[in-house]
């Protein structure tokens, strides 16, 4: 039994069996080999089993993020079957008589770089897909359990760290706990494991590459402890506290169909924020009043390219209609910072948190922009869905996103193709945004307070970095000041004001927010239920 005490970023307890998640850039080591063909043996059955994960993941994808998406797992598969690879690796193998892991890693880097240096730019993107196809017949051989996390059972995710894009992939069915050695309490990784309703613990002294697949744990959200290997004792105490949690659980069910409506009359809404239509299954087992923050920039993650207006459009009618005219925020996209895609070459910034990110990027590219807002203007007639827009500082902004948003609108009327302009309000998540709130309200709809970012701005901690953790305090009196504000801002002008950072979820706060006349607060699904309650035992006048 191995015991290691870590910070949770939600809570919960969970055992299972751990599955090591291991980086794709670990290093292969060459080794001389004796026999060649035994060795080629074993790429053909690496080959194979690639063959047939790419499979089971282009199934996935197809249900999950339609064709056109999933269509990177076809060539993935076509690739695979390529006489000049698989010959260059073999014949690698034979003449240098190195193994298997090293001729797949060597030949995926070689062709990698003639792709890159190729004029065609169709060829030139191939690069990437090469070295994917590499690393996973490298995992393959090697035995990796990260090669193919679609065929295994819940399991409990060990890693050094996790980036957004990587957890945004996770089959979210089969992780039970997210365990990491690095990682901040108020990264995106986190965020989406109190969506996806997980215990998950950072900051775990552990190493995991001394853990193996299929050893049992027990993820305790409630101490932040992790035990590897528990004994009988702590096995039948951990069945019984998940016993006694679930029957927690099925009282707070009891809550559902229930109006979140003070002992004294006044009443707040409570959304969910998700990322991903794939969420929307936590969103109505909670009974969510609607959607206050669709982090559309996921869509975007986890791809080699940006996702066309019509896949856009699929999602966020798709969510719309889910919600049977309940409301549905979506936030453009807002990617930067922690969450990066290659293909928005953004290059490297001294200071990504304050850099070239998610408002800026579409006020700068707007032909990026621009299919995001035909496909929201679209989807906007099946629903009543609303565009929220991110990491606003200036009304001269939100002027800007208007004109190219009258630009779309021009373009959709003169195609003939259905649309209508939804309800249009930003995220106050800079220091700036909540003090000018007062003219911001008269240009839009309403405002929904960002305090994950806006707590970083106004303390000058970087919400990334680990080390201050304990300094980042969103109870911070100037934040619970600000947030005031903004609400009186807000209703001055007839607006309404919520919260979507983690912040509204606090349920320390909950109270202090209903008296404050904050109107929304969007959370994780799984903590809905939970602010109902307090809701509806207190009272809002003291
Ligand atoms: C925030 O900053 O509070 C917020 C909700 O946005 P994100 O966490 O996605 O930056
Ligand atoms: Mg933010």
């Amino acid at each position: 039994m191995q015991y290691f005490q870590g910070k949770s970023v939600y809570k919960g307890i969970v055992m299972g069996p751990v599955a090591v998640l291991r980086k794709n850039d670990y290093q292969v080591k060459r080794t001389r080999i004796e026999d060649a063909d035994a060795e080629i043996l074993r790429v053909t059955g690496a080959v194979e089993a690639a063959k047939e994960q790419l499979g089971r993941l282009y199934n996935k994808a197809v249900q999950e993020v339609g064709e056109a998406s999933a269509a990177i797992f076809e060539v993935h598969q076509m690739l695979l079957e390529d006489e000049d690879y698989l010959e260059s690796i073999q014949s690698m193998i034979r003449t240098e008589l190195v193994n298997a892991e090293y001729a797949a890693a060597a030949t995926g880097d070689n062709f990698a770089q003639m792709f890159a240096a190729m004029d065609d730019d169709y060829m030139k993107a191939r690069a990437a897909d090469i070295k994917d196809i590499s690393e996973r017949l490298v995992r393959n051989l090697s035995g990796g359990a990260d090669a193919d996390l679609s065929s295994m059972e819940p399991s409990v995710i060990v890693a050094d760290d996790l980036s957004p894009s990587e957890t945004v992939q996770m089959d979210k069915e089969k992780i039970l706990a997210f365990v990491t050695v690095h990682g901040s309490t108020n990264s995106h990784t986190a965020i989406l494991a109190r969506m996806m309703n997980i215990p998950a613990l950072i900051g775990v002294p552990m190493k995991p590459d001394e853990l193996k697949n299929g050893m049992t744990a027990v993820v305790d959200g409630f101490s932040g402890q992790v035990i590897f290997e528990p004994d009988e004792t702590v096995k039948a105490e951990t069945k019984k506290r998940i016993e006694e949690e679930a029957e927690k659980q099925k009282l707070l069910q009891e809550l559902k169909g229930k109006e979140n409506v003070t002992l004294d009359g006044r009443r707040i809404h409570i959304y969910a924020n998700i990322g991903s239509v794939g969420d929307m299954g936590y969103v109505l087992e909670n009974d969510a009043g609607g959607i206050g923050l669709f982090r559309s920039e996921f869509l975007y993650l986890g791809r080699n390219d940006f996702p066309t207006e019509e896949e856009q459009f699929q999602a966020y009618r798709q969510a719309a209609q889910m919600m049977a005219g309940k409301k549905v925020i979506i936030r453009t996209l807002d990617i930067g910072a922690d969450k990066q895609v290659d293909y928005f070459q953004l290059g490297q910034e001294d200071n990504p948190a304050m850099g070239y990110r998610a408002i800026r990027i579409c006020l700068k590219q707007p032909e990026i922009f621009k299919v995001q807002l035909r496909a929201l203007l679209r989807a906007a007639v099946y629903g009543n869905l609303s565009i929220m827009y991110p990491m606003i500082t200036s009304t001269e902004e939100v002027k800007q996103i208007y004109e190219i948003v009258a630009e779309v609108e021009e373009e959709l009327k003169a195609q003939g193709v259905q649309y209508r302009i939804p309800e249009q309000g930003i995220m106050i998540e800079t220091p700036a945004a909540v003090m000018i709130s007062d003219r911001l309200a008269e240009l839009v709809d309403f405002f929904s307070i960002g305090t994950n970012d806006l707590t970083q701005y106004t303390l000058a901690i970087d919400r990334q970095n680990e080390r201050l953790d304990d300094f980042y305090n969103p109870h911070h009196e100037a934040i619970l000041r600000m947030i005031q504000m903004v609400v009186e801002n807000a209703h001055k002008c007839g607006k309404w004001a919520g919260i979507c950072g983690e912040l509204g979820a606090d349920p320390t706060l909950t109270e202090q927010f209903v008296r404050m006349g904050v109107d929304e607060l969007s959370v994780a699904p799984s903590m809905i239920l939970k602010l109902r309650k307090i809701v509806r035992e207190m009272k809002a006048e003291a």
